[in-house]
């Protein structure tokens, strides 16, 4: 016999360990959380609910696949490579695809349908939460993370990092010209797998595990779960044709 369990949120064993930390990955169980799908009532509606359940603000910035990355400090958040800024909520315009901060009672989030979403936290307090797809990958977001850590003395070669449920290599397939792409960027070390047909694998999870490593991220959990082959526990932009509302990632200290 089958147990049917619904998720309303999926976590990682390596962040759940770390006291007075936050964290999590929703699932459709608990609605879309941004995007153009649904209404932004019924978004608003179902952030307004999770900030309640799991106790954070939350704070997203608007994603452009880009690897800026936006820091969160008393109610600003200021992008790093230009200084722009807004007060923070919910739903910013400020574009950016990653977050940190040291602050307490802050949820970093991060909006996902087959992207990737990763958490990070370092033994001094800080905590990050970055979207990447195939661009922000090729982009190397993770390096930009960590040079924005590290650049104000955060200790990022003892940090934990997740990588959430994303589309696996499994269902990612890409054409000939988007591969050369990726390889240009990456170098012939990226997670690619092909030519069949004409057409390549790319194993998005894999390649930010690597970036992960490299940038010296010793304890990495990836999630492993495929959001195109578990459509329905996660929306997925292409096991949705394009349609699907949005999941977020989070991560926050606890107010106490
Ligand atoms: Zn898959």
């Amino acid at each position: 016999m089958k147990t049917i369990f619904a998720e309303t949120i999926v976590r990682s064993p390596l962040l759940s360990g770390v006291p007075g930390l936050r964290h999590g990955f929703t699932t459709r169980k608990l609605g879309s959380m941004a995007g153009q799908i649904h209404s932004r009532d019924e978004q608003a509606t179902n952030r307004a609910a999770l900030e309640a359940a799991i106790e954070l603000r939350l704070i997203k910035a608007s994603q452009v696949h880009s690897a800026d990355v936006v820091l969160v400090e008393r109610g600003i958040a200021t992008r790093l490579r230009d200084g722009a800024s807004e007060p923070v909520s919910s739903a910013m315009r400020l574009e950016g695809d990653a977050l940190i901060t040291r602050e307490r009672g802050i949820g970093l989030a991060v909006a996902v349908a087959d992207c990737a979403p990763i958490l990070l936290v370092t033994p001094d307090g800080w905590i990050a939460a970055a979207h990447a797809g195939w661009e922000g990958t090729t982009k190397r977001i993770v390096g930009a993370v960590r040079d924005a850590i590290a650049a104000r003395g955060g200790r990022i070669v003892d940090a934990r990092a997740v990588i959430g449920p994303a589309i696996g290599g499994c269902c990612y397939r890409i054409d000939a010209a988007r591969a050369a792409l990726i390889r240009e960027r990456l170098g012939d070390t990226a997670s690619l797998v092909g030519p069949v047909d004409g057409r390549f694998d790319f194993a998005i999870a894999d390649e930010l595990a690597a970036q992960l490593r490299a940038a010296g991220v010793p304890r990495i959990d990836v999630l492993d779960r495929c959001t195109r082959d578990e459509v329905g526990t996660f929306f997925s932009h292409r096991g949705e044709d394009g349609k699907a509302g949005r999941g977020l990632a989070f991560i926050g200290w606890s107010q106490a």
